[in-house]
């Protein structure tokens, strides 16, 4: 009796084990994908109050504008950042605006305004208002003990600090007015995450600057690969972070490259997605070999990987063709 029962089970084994495959597959590739969304604990953001738009602290909202009148001008206004939109261009589709909305870390939980006019010329031909619903991240709390001098700054030390902070804001002070980027982002290293983005660090009891960035480890020397494409604005060996490349994607949009063992770009230079810029090291202050990967969204602290995790379709920019990377590094620079 067993017989005819026993190549059934096998078979029904066998789809049971090829489902488990495709489940585990599916599960690795989703959370590959949105790595966040699927982190246990973490509950779907609420739709904002008449159902705009909504984001947790350090994600980016992709914002939509349908337009199809001439515009010369597009820029939102939302916690007194500017955001500047970009035109659409896609073929079959409605031709509108898009802007990346970076929530910053920081930025208290609730319901602000985003105010977008629209100009052509120096007339303003339309304003629009949306609300964006800022819902709180559930960010690490990590506890540090560590010798007194390690954790209080001489003066020397301090005073080399402010002025590289200083160095960064004014090299960063003005935005590239071209969309350099696209949407194929590409992950600088594939690493060991540690999801340590926004985490609060409380040294001796002493709450510092929440983490900025996402780290990621990975050995010694391993390259390390510009995320999208743009212009090296500042090439640095700072303290903290020590060999740092600092890339303007235009439109406000930073990303920062630290602790590298090794610069292989130099400021000014244009930069391809993908492109090798450097290698991993621990410059500055770091305990190992790892790449610190930062995003500035127009001020914005931003985490890096929700720029993977934006709804772009495959392909091009929209409305980005070739000729848009025609220009010299130092022209079209507007000042925030
Ligand atoms: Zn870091």
């Amino acid at each position: 009796m067993g017989y005819p029962i026993l190549p059934a089970l096998k078979q029904a084994g066998r789809r049971v084990g090829s489902l488990d495959r495709t489940l585990i597959m599916l599960v690795v590739l989703l959370t590959s994908v949105f790595p966040v969304e699927l982190f246990p604990n973490t509950p779907s953001p609420p739709k904002g109050i008449d159902g705009q738009y909504s984001a947790r602290q350090g994600q980016v909202v992709l914002v939509k504008v349908p337009l199809d009148e001439e515009a010369t001008d597009v820029k939102g206004s939302f916690l007194d950042r500017t955001i500047p939109f970009f035109r659409e261009l896609r073929p079959g589709e409605p031709v509108g605006y898009l802007g990346l909305v970076g929530i910053d870390m920081q930025d208290a939980p609730g319901t602000y305004e985003l105010a977008v006019t629209i100009k052509n010329g120096e007339q303003a031909i339309k304003r629009l208002s949306y609300h964006v619903l800022v819902t709180k991240e559930k960010f690490a709390v990590e506890h540090l003990k560590l010798p007194k001098d390690k954790v209080d700054l001489d003066d020397k030390t301090l005073a080399r600090w402010k002025l590289e902070q200083d160095q960064v804001r004014k090299a960063l002070a003005d935005n590239s007015a071209l969309r350099l980027w696209h949407s194929g982002f590409v992950e600088p290293v594939s690493g060991k995450r540690t999801g340590i983005f926004g985490s609060v660090r409380i040294m001796n009891g002493q709450p510092r600057n929440p983490h900025n960035g996402e780290d990621i480890g990975a050995p010694l020397g391993t390259e390390v690969a510009a995320t999208n494409d743009g212009v090296v604005r500042l090439t640095v060996d700072h303290v903290f972070s020590g060999r740092g490349v600092f890339v303007d994607h235009g439109l406000g949009f930073y990303t920062m490259y630290f602790h590298l063992s090794e610069i292989l770009v130099k400021d000014g230079d244009l930069v391809k997605a993908g492109q090798i810029i450097g290698k991993v090291g621990s410059t500055g202050r770091a305990t190992g070999p790892h790449l610190h990967w930062g995003v500035k969204l127009n001020g914005a602290r931003v985490n890096p990987y929700a720029l993977l995790d934006l709804p772009f379709k495959d392909g091009p920019a929209p409305g980005l063709s070739g000729s848009d990377f025609h220009f010299s590094p130092e022209s079209h620079r507007i000042k925030q």
